[in-house]
């Protein structure tokens, strides 16, 4: 066992920020080198996303998208069909679109309406060109350790980490939430770091105490300030990836799982919200839709890391 020396030896007084909207910045700016190098070889990159219904937060999500997409680059393209499409035209949307060979990322806005079956449309998607990274085939190659497309919001984290700490190897991570889109892989990405990793989720006995024994804490619980000082080791380093919409006498604001105020008396570093892992998410699914294309030549990750 190797002896790990503390990221940041002493706490400061207040923790500072982990600005995501930079960093996801950054990583536009690699996307669109990239773009422009694979532009040079006549290789254009599409993503193709696939809106059903009308909920108001998913068209906001899917617009953020494509702005995002059209800023670095990426052709993109968009379907909608109505609240009252049945899984069958959806299921018919896919397989087409995984034929297309000129595109390379399919991406299905969640939530879908209720008389759709999510996973069924999620593993109708070609795990090729899966950005989501949720198809079982995807899920199961993260866990060994191959090459795949791997969730963004994880991946955006473990960047966040990375521009945050450097090497992660041997620090203890402590995961809050084991949902399928960020706990789980996030474990696995963490492990797959060196780190060691528990997982708490809402039966774990004495979760706060669990949590002040991590350098790293992840939060993705979608429970509003859960997560306070009193969570917390001097020093660690929090990544709140909640988003909980808060009403207010002049609408709503967000807040993430982690009682900002109080946890930055603690910790060492932690992300905003908004403005932490937020902004990391479509960064990296544009960051998917690259590597989906260089998986589909079989030439691998040389663009992009
Ligand atoms: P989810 O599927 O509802 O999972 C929540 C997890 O939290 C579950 O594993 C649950 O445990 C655990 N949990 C609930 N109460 C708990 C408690 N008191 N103590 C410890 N664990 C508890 O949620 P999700 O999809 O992972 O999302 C989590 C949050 O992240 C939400 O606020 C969501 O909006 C946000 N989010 C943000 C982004 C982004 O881009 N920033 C992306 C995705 C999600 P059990 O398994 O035992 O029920």
């Amino acid at each position: 066992m190797t002896t790990v020396t503390p990221l940041i030896s002493s706490a400061s007084p207040l923790a500072r920020d982990i600005d995501g909207k930079a960093i996801a910045a950054q990583v536009l700016e690699e996307v669109r080198e990239d773009v422009k190098k694979l532009a040079g070889q006549q290789i254009f990159p599409a993503l193709a996303v696939l809106l059903v219904g009308e909920d108001p937060a998913s068209h906001v999500y899917v617009r953020n998208k494509l702005l995002r997409a059209q800023e670095v680059g990426i052709r993109s393209l968009e379907y909608r069909l109505p609240d009252t499409a049945s899984q069958v035209q959806v299921l018919e949307l896919i397989a087409q679109l995984n034929m297309d060979v000129s595109v390379n990322g399919i991406l299905v806005q969640l939530p879908l309406p209720a008389h759709i079956d999510e996973a069924a449309v999620i593993h109708a998607i070609d795990p090729i060109k899966d950005v989501d990274g949720f198809h079982r085939e995807n899920v199961g190659g993260l866990v060994q350790g191959i090459e795949v497309l791997t969730p963004c919001t994880p991946s955006g984290c473990m960047r966040l980490l990375q521009e945050t700490c450097g090497d992660l190897s041997g620090l203890h991570a402590v995961v809050i939430g084991r949902s399928n889109i960020v706990g789980k892989p996030m474990a696995t990405l963490l492990l797959q770091a060196n780190c060691s990793v528990s997982v708490v989720h809402s039966r774990s006995v004495d979760a706060p105490a669990l949590c002040r024994l991590a350098d790293i804490v992840v939060a993705a619980v979608g429970r509003p300030g859960l997560i306070d000082a009193s969570w917390l080791k001097p020093g660690a380093v929090v990544i709140d990836v909640g988003i909980n919409r808060i009403a207010t006498e002049s609408g709503h604001r967000l807040v993430g799982d982690v009682d900002y105020a109080s946890a930055r008396t603690v910790a060492s570093a932690i992300t905003p919200v908004p403005g932490g892992v937020g902004p990391m998410t479509i960064a990296y699914l544009l960051k998917n839709t690259l590597v989906a294309s260089q998986l589909q030549r079989g030439v691998g990750r040389v663009l992009v890391g």
